[in-house]
């Protein structure tokens, strides 16, 4: 039989113990034993998971109490100078203050940069090296986590972020080292743990370098064979694993690599594990990652099976079996779900069910007729077959209307220039118009509210009454500060997805289903399972009811195909393109329902437009092709009057501008004022034709800025896009903002643009 382990747990716990023990230890509620305790308890649950579902190594080392990549950091020694005097063992608290600016003990200071990991909503600490960086092993913690793992006389599998793929993540600054340039240094101290951890009796070290699965330039790609030229023969074998990608070029250099075994993800590798293991040399394991890492269905048992078999004939027992990637992506248990459907739940499988799917399939390709076995395989089967017939799965007026879709219906009637003719005359409003990005505060009054109406003490009528006094008073405030196009406030919405996917048929909620972003935060995505549609119009009635309140216009605000496709794990039986084109004629309607009420404006948000990126350079223009026509075929049913906005927080555009552009929103706003105008010079030197409102207020910090501040931004602005094509707006929605900073920041930015206006 196939030997089975997992890349990695999810850390946060079944009920998101972590997140509990993070918040009360940096409160002050609970001392650093306590939290030790916590984590040791989820990695103890941790590891018995993994023995009752017969792995044939526990793994450590996937456990940190903030993040992996930070961990490193801190094993390395590699800890910038402003968090004060290095530290024999870096602490715990130096960590969070490193992630987060502040903890417990320690002088607070400025927080690393926190970054997404390659293509997924998790976010990692980035490594720093400056001129003061002296690289040494300066942590034990993954030996002390090793050595509690082994006292329970389980083999076990450590694992570490990979040394080149650390380094590649690191940020340079002037006079310190180079991410090439550490490299030697890095790899003794790697060196040093590999043979640590093998005298302790760890007889496996797995080094992740996803990296693998990007372009590399050359000199990336050369600078492997010394590092793990250091590495091997320090007692441990290395197990060297790639995931989010085929290898593809990268391959020829790992081939070269002195390392025991290498993982592959099955899945996203295309046939790359096939190719691989045609020629793979004896002894090396080749573990095959054959379980979705990344999203919640069930394996298709038979295909895995059927695509195994061969290998396991041609490799016996150097194949292993693990998930695609850590199971850090999905959520915990599945068991833990009561509430949902069965039929749905019987189609799903997180991490804990996935280590059963691992073990019946190593069973399965000893024998499947095995008793047991046989009986398994034929539920996981029926369930697949269920799911392929099932009418949520497939509804046949979603597919009608999708092959209906013409290239007429994503375009608007119009080119911009001219659109923007008949929406000047009909809006009239002032050079630089403000506005804002849609969301007010959420008050403790509004979550109260929400929090009344789920324990049931308060009716759906008395929580409208509440939800629509917050929608008058943000009407009447923004009026009262001067604003030109005004929002309702989004005071109904907990969040920008759940609020479609919970009125939109197709979408499912999970109880427990949280996944770590960064730290203790956690995000609970929709599963997309079926065909989505829209039973009913899902923002008319509050956007009516805000408009109705003033004579000046209010903005639809509605959340974009391509965002709540990229912020929830998405059906695997059809392309993500199909998908997506389904959203987009679901929220066409409401768009079209908005206009028809006599609605203006309409913002679409594209929160979430960047992250489906490939990581791969050669299949972007794919992705932004189909992504940029969903976008268009929500907008492109309004007439030419009509003004679609969109927002998109993210401050890099250079690469995808080309794909902005072909959205064709009249307006796009964007997060910009951290980057000081630069961010505009994408914009400028592609000539973008629509109009734009960078954010000239950094919401994300509780400072109120100036009028001069935000002055300033603007005429830097000016200095790049032509003032009539110019919004002032901040940089992204006020919900996680107070009022007592809200307003004043407002009124400021609206005398910034009175002032601009003089000035013009
Ligand atoms: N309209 C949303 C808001 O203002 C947009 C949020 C976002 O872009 N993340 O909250
Ligand atoms: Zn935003």
């Amino acid at each position: 039989m196939p030997m089975i382990h997992t890349l990695g747990a999810p850390r946060i716990g079944p009920r998101r113990e972590l997140k509990t023990a993070l918040e009360a230890y940096w409160a002050g509620e609970i001392d650093a034993a306590a939290l030790e305790e916590a984590g040791r308890d989820i990695r103890r649950r941790n590891r018995a998971d993994q023995r009752a579902a017969g792995l044939s190594f526990v793994t450590v080392g996937d456990f940190s109490f903030y993040d992996h990549v930070l961990d490193m950091s801190a094993t390395l020694g590699v800890v910038p100078e402003r968090f004060g005097a290095a530290e024999a063992e870096v602490s715990l608290d130096t960590r969070f203050r490193m992630a987060r600016g502040r903890a417990p003990s320690g002088a607070p200071a400025r927080a690393c940069a926190m970054k997404k990991w390659f293509d997924t909503n998790y976010h990692y600490i980035r490594p720093e090296l400056e001129p003061g960086t002296r690289i040494r092993l300066a942590s034990t913690r993954l030996l002390d986590e090793a050595a509690e793992a082994l006292a329970e006389g389980h083999p076990v599998k450590a694992v570490l972020p990979g040394p080149v793929t650390w380094a590649w993540l690191a940020r340079e600054s002037a006079g310190g080292p180079t991410r090439l340039g550490c490299l030697p240094a890095v790899a003794e101290v790697y060196a040093e743990l590999i043979g640590r951890l093998a005298g302790l009796g760890v007889n496996w070290v797995q080094l992740d370098e996803p990296v693998l699965a990007t372009d590399l330039s050359g000199e990336w790609r050369a600078a492997f064979a010394p590092v793990y030229a250091r590495l091997a023969g320090q007692g441990a074998r290395l197990l060297l694993a790639a995931y989010f990608g085929p290898l593809a070029e990268n391959f020829d250099l790992v081939r070269a690599l002195p390392v025991d075994g290498l993982h592959l993800d099955a899945l996203r590798g295309g046939d790359e594990l096939e190719r691989v293991a045609a020629d793979w040399p004896a002894p090396k394991v080749l573990s095959a990652g054959i379980v979705d890492g990344r999203n919640v269905w069930r394996c298709d048992l038979d295909a895995a099976r059927a695509r195994l078999a061969p290998l396991a004939d041609a490799l016996g027992a150097r194949l292993w079996l693990a998930p695609s990637c850590a199971l850090l992506h999905v959520p915990v248990d599945l068991a833990q779900e009561e509430e949902l459907d069965p039929e749905l739940a019987s189609w799903l499988a997180f991490a804990r069910q996935k280590l059963d799917e691992l073990a019946l399939l190593s069973a399965a390709l000893e024998d499947a007729g095995a008793p047991g076995v046989a009986e398994a395989l034929a539920r996981s089967r029926a369930a697949l077959a269920a799911r392929r017939t099932s009418h949520r799965t497939r509804n046949p007026d979603v597919r009608a209307a999708a092959a209906a879709v013409t290239a007429e219906m994503a375009r608007r009637a119009s080119p911009h220039a001219e659109r923007a003719v008949l929406q000047r005359a009909r809006l009239n409003l002032p050079l630089l118009p403000t506005t804002t990005i849609g969301s007010f505060p959420q008050t403790a009054e509004i979550r109260a509210a929400r929090a009344a109406r789920r324990r049931g003490e308060i009716d759906e009528a008395a929580y409208l009454r509440r939800i629509g006094a917050a929608t008058k008073e943000t009407i009447a405030k923004q009026e009262e500060i001067g604003l030109d196009v005004l929002v309702h406030g989004e005071a109904e919405r907990n969040d920008m997805v759940e609020y479609f996917g919970e009125q939109l048929q197709g979408f499912a909620f999970t109880r427990h289903g949280w996944v770590q972003s960064y730290g203790s935060r956690c995000v609970k995505p929709p599963i997309l399972h079926g065909d989505v549609s829209r039973p009913r119009a899902m923002t008319v009635d509050w956007t009516v009811y805000a408009q109705s309140l003033t004579p000046r216009p209010v903005k639809g605000m509605l959340t974009g195909p391509v965002t709540l496709l990229n912020w929830s794990f998405v059906r695997d039986d059809q392309p993500r393109a199909e998908t997506c084109a389904q959203i987009a004629l679901a929220l066409r309607a409401e768009v079209s329902d908005l206009e028809t009420v006599g609605i203006r404006i309409i913002q679409i948000d594209e929160a979430a437009f960047r992250e489906g990126l490939p990581l791969r350079a050669a299949d972007r223009a794919e992705y932004l092709r189909w992504a940029a026509e969903a976008f268009r075929l929500t907008a492109g049913v309004v007439g030419d009057a009509t003004q679609i906005h969109s927002h998109m927080c993210y401050s890099e555009f250079n690469d995808i501008i080309d794909a902005v552009a072909g959205m064709d929103a009249d307006v796009v706003t964007i997060e910009s004022s951290r980057s000081d105008m630069e961010l505009l010079d994408a914009f400028r030197d592609y000539d973008y034709p629509n109009e734009i409102g960078p954010g000239i207020w950094d919401i994300h910090s509780p400072n109120v800025p100036s009028a001069q501040e935000m002055a300033g931004l603007l005429r830097k602005a000016a200095g790049r896009i032509a003032a009539s094509r110019l919004w002032v707006n901040p940089d992204c929605g006020l919900k996680t903002r107070g009022w007592a900073e809200v307003e004043p920041a407002l009124r400021n930015m609206v005398a910034a643009a009175q002032a601009l206006r003089a000035e013009m």
